[in-house]
């Protein structure tokens, strides 16, 4: 069975949980083979055996400590050279999309990002995406070298699946890139402790109908009781009364959550770009025309401040 590279994204040998999905859809497309890289990569191994990682490929160095990306795509270039595998997998964050955006060009394949499943074909994996502010839903493969392809977050479960997940020693040799580059500064923002946006499980939005930022404290209250991230409409960023990290569209981050609650958002386009493969969408608008409603799989008309604290309580009661 082919191969296939999974990088792994994890916090000092802790796996997030994005890499674990990734590990559930590699296992439909061949047998996959981790790559964790930095400190704490050799005790990522016990967590990807029990999710199907058949191989652990594993490097450490100084390089990789800064969350520079080169140094990681130099890595990955190294195990794709080693394995030969039939695809490469990475998540869709940031950092994912730019080291598979590098890796791509290096082995001269194409690349997919952002797709929300992933299946076997006779000519490749075929990948889903949610195209032209999620108007269209596409499939697509790739026809040149080893395809590369990032995933969002929460587009797959994580399973169980017992594999041997044996550790080897990577070997990387750093190209001039990896090493021109250094971190001068680092400023860690202050922690909410709330999961972040576009891992979330959970995510529950203001817009506008919020009417001030104070007001937030109804939608982070209802967050909190469901262990969900905040998000925000742009009217709601743009007035101020939430930062723009929680933006949730077209201009802001893209989530696809089991469940996202919007409150007080109409429902524009450019919102729905960013939120419209969440499984399950709820609304509350007093607005019964509002085209937010087109899309939920639950709508309730009425007032935001009266309908979410109760829904709060609810979930609090249970
Ligand atoms: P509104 O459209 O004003 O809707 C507010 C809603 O709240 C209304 O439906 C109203 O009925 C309801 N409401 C009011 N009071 C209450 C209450 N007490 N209880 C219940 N409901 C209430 N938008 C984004 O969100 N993300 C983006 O990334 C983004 N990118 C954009 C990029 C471009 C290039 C452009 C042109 C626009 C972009 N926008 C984006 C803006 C987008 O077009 C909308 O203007 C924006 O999403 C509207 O935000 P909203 O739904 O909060 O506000």
């Amino acid at each position: 069975m082919a191969e296939v590279l999974v990088y792994v994204d994890h916090v000092d040998g802790a796996v997030r949980k994005p890499t674990l999905e990734l590990l559930t859809l590699a296992r439909r497309i061949g047998e996959p083979v981790a790559v964790a890289l930095g400190a704490g990569a050799e005790a990522t191994a016990a967590t990807l055996a029990e999710h199907g990682a058949v191989k652990v490929l594993t490097a450490d160095a100084p390089e990789f400590a800064d969350y520079l990306v080169v140094p990681k795509v130099d890595a990955l270039q190294a195990a794709h050279a080693a394995v030969s595998p039939a695809a490469v997998l990475v998540p869709s964050s940031a950092e994912g999309k730019e080291i598979a955006a590098r890796l791509a060009v290096r082995i001269e394949s194409g690349i997919i990002t952002d797709a929300v499943d992933l299946e076997a074909g006779d000519e490749g994996p075929v990948a889903t995406q949610s195209v032209f502010a999620a108007a269209y839903t596409t499939k697509s493969r790739i026809s040149k070298g080893t395809p590369v392809i990032t995933v969002k977050p929460n587009s797959a479960p994580v399973e169980a699946a017992p594999a041997a997940g044996a550790v080897e020693a990577l070997s990387v040799s750093f190209s001039e890139q990896a090493t021109g580059t250094k971190v001068t500064s680092r400023t860690p923002r202050e922690s909410t402790g709330r999961p972040e946006l576009t891992e979330a499980a959970i995510v529950v939005s203001g817009g506008r109908g919020v009417n001030g930022a104070e007001n937030f404290a109804i939608i982070e209250a209802l967050a909190d009781s469901l262990g969900a991230a905040v998000g925000a409409s742009r009217a709601a960023v743009d007035a101020g009364w939430y930062p723009h990290s929680n933006q949730v569209g077209q201009t802001g981050k893209s989530v696809s959550p089991q469940l996202y609650v919007a409150s007080g958002i109409s429902g524009a386009i450019q919102h729905r770009a960013g939120m419209q493969t969440s499984k399950t969408i709820v609304a509350v608008n007093k607005d019964a025309e509002a085209p937010i409603f087109d899309l939920v799989d639950y709508g309730v008309v009425g007032d935001l401040f009266e309908v979410v604290p109760q829904l709060t309580e609810e979930v609090k009661s249970r």
